[in-house]
């Protein structure tokens, strides 16, 4: 899954924590934060030629990324994505296994009730909240779409707890269907790298629809959330590790 991180001089980087440190990048970046929480740096455009090698090379060291959630069916997927929600996967991984042993279907997860869901993801935050959506959500699955999750952006989005983003994800990730879910990671590297400079989550996802060609659209998300978490690190980014330096037109890369 992430072929590209696995060379060795990278590994010992990954697991180390990140750096605390406010270099000048990132103080240029919190000069530039918008209103909605989304730093938003635009670089430039990169044109068609230039995307296309950007692709082409994370295509070369990742041909097949995954979500690194975990889950057994399009439901728990749905649940998972939800719970991800201000967490990382590592800890919504630790509370989805218990859970998704006992109800991995929105009847199970209505028979397991609110109470029950909570127990098993209160190390997450905001708990509470999530464990009710989890458990309307499967009521809604159940009383309106057989128990299924629907295929459509604006019913899936139309479930408790689920977003635009939440629904493109699905919609990715369960179903194929070339969606451009914009997370924090997604919207910095979009805009650093030039590859689709937007002002908000939405621009940026139109500007992956325009911009990506069609051939890496199905893993376009992957890669970048993959690259934003690992290497294009918001304080600090790793450019001297970066397969696309020389293509990135961010101004303040690092050493
Ligand atoms: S060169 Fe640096 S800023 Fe550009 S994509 Fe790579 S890590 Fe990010």
């Amino acid at each position: 899954m992430l072929a590209f991180l696995r060379r060795s001089s990278r590994q010992a980087a990954l697991a180390r924590p990140e750096s605390c440190a406010i270099d000048g990048a990132h103080r240029r970046d919190l000069a530039r934060r918008g209103a909605g929480g989304h730093t938003a740096v635009m670089s430039g455009q990169l044109d068609y030629h230039a995307i296309t090698e950007a692709f082409t090379r994370f295509h070369a060291a990742d041909p097949e990324p995954k979500t690194e959630l975990e889950y057994t069916n399009t439901f728990t997927l749905l649940v998972a994505v939800v719970l991800s929600a201000q967490a990382t996967d590592v800890g919504v991984n630790k509370a989805t296994r218990a859970l998704f042993a006992v109800a991995d279907t929105p009847e199970k997860m209505v028979a397991l009730g609110e109470e029950r869901i909570r127990e098993h993801v209160r190390s997450l935050g905001f708990f509470r909240n999530k464990a009710r959506n989890v458990f309307l959500l499967s009521k809604a699955l159940v009383e309106s779409f057989g128990g299924r999750v629907p295929d459509s952006r604006a019913a899936l989005a139309g479930l408790p707890g689920v977003g635009r983003k939440t629904a493109n994800v699905v919609l990715n990730v369960a179903f194929g269907f070339p969606a451009q879910p914009v997370d924090t990671h997604i919207f910095r590297v979009s805009n650093r790298t030039g590859i689709a400079p937007g002002k908000d989550p939405l621009a940026v996802e139109r500007a992956l629809e325009d911009n990506v060609p069609v051939r890496f659209q199905r893993h376009s998300h992957h890669w970048l959330i993959l690259h934003g978490r690992y290497i294009c690190k918001a304080r600090k980014p790793r450019c001297a590790d970066c397969l696309i330096r020389d293509i990135c037109l961010f101004e303040d890369k690092t050493a």
